[in-house]
This record gives structure tokens, C-alpha cells and sequence, in this order.
């Protein structure tokens, strides 16, 4: 296993649209392992492939809480089968755009289906934060970020912020 480097906006990459995964093999569970350790590492509680450059419908989370063992989640091409229509606000964040928050409307809870680690097909409903983070994740395989969701004025912010940050890193 290895940690990766988590590309951060605007990162052209990020944009890319992720392709499906043919077949779940060992190399799919290899980068799924990296993601997971990566994601850890960040911390955070949800990592899509994209964000690591590479660009397929791979997603790890975990959920569980500080006090709470290891619950990691594999998605493989999952896909929303039914959004409640009902929307939920909540302060979210992400890796690939460090240290920024806001809140986004999301459906409050969502049927979906995927391949687990062993790619075996799993479906099921998603609520609370389980249905906030996995949308929030699939938005990145369809090349979006959570800061699309707000104001054009936001956004650019937010843009501009991380770019800062990441200069000051480079420059130490
Ligand atoms: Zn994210």
C-alpha cells in the first residue's frame, strides 16, 4: 500500500469524467488499498479514484467515528437508482479543496448499487451521512466538486484559497 498524492483544485484532472470499471481484479483492490491508506493519511471519510489521478468509478469511505474500529466502504461503478425528494443541508469539505466548508442541499436519502470490494453487487439505501458523502463522492466521477454546487462569487474564492495555500507549501 502506498499514500498518494490528492490532486486539489483546479486541478484540470479533477473535471475529467471517470470511466466505468470492466472487471474487479487485483490491481482494481491494489488502488482501492492505496485510496484507503491515502484517505486515512488526509484524514477524511470519503476519497474518489479521480482524486488521486486516476480517472475510473472507484470510490473508499469510512464513517466510522474517532472512538469507533475501521468501517472502510468500496464502491465500484455505483449508481443512484432513487433520490428522496426531501433535501438536507449540511457543512461539507474535501480533500481536493483543502480547509474550505460550506453547506450544500442534497437529497436526503438515496437507493444505490455498486460492486463491493470483491465485486459482488450491493443494493441499498443510504441516509444521513452515508447519503450526503456518497453523492458528494459520485459528483467527482461525473467531474464535479462540491464548491459547483454554490456561487460563482464562492467558488472563485475558494479556488483562490487553496491555489494560496499550495503556493505558500511550495515555497515552504
Ligand atoms: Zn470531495
Amino acid at each position: 500500500m502506498a499514500i498518494r498524492e490528492i490532486l486539489t483544485v483546479p486541478n484540470s484532472i479533477l473535471k475529467q469524467v471517470s470511466k466505468p470499471v470492466e472487471a474487479v481484479t487485483d490491481e482494481t483492490r491494489a488502488l482501492m488499498d492505496d485510496m484507503l491508506e491515502t484517505m486515512y493519511a488526509a484524514p477524511g471519510i470519503g476519497l474518489a479514484a479521480v482524486q488521486i489521478g486516476v480517472p475510473i468509478n472507484v470510490i473508499v469511505m469510512d464513517l466510522a467515528k474517532d472512538d469507533e474500529e475501521p468501517a472502510p466502504k468500496y464502491f465500484i461503478n455505483p449508481e443512484i437508482l432513487e433520490l428522496d425528494e426531501e433535501f438536507i443541508p449540511y457543512d461539507e469539505g474535501c480533500l481536493s479543496i483543502p480547509d474550505v466548508f460550506d453547506t450544500v442541499d442534497r437529497p436526503k436519502r438515496c437507493k444505490l448499487t455498486y460492486l463491493d470490494y470483491n465485486g459482488e453487487k450491493v443494493t441499498e439505501w443510504a441516509e444521513g451521512l452515508y447519503a450526503v458523502c456518497i453523492q458528494h463522492e459520485m459528483d467527482h466521477l461525473k467531474g464535479i466538486v462540491f464548491i459547483d454546487h454554490l456561487s460563482r462569487l464562492k467558488r472563485e474564492r475558494a479556488i483562490k484559497k487553496v491555489q494560496k495555500a499550495e503556493k505558500l507549501k511550495a515555497t515552504g
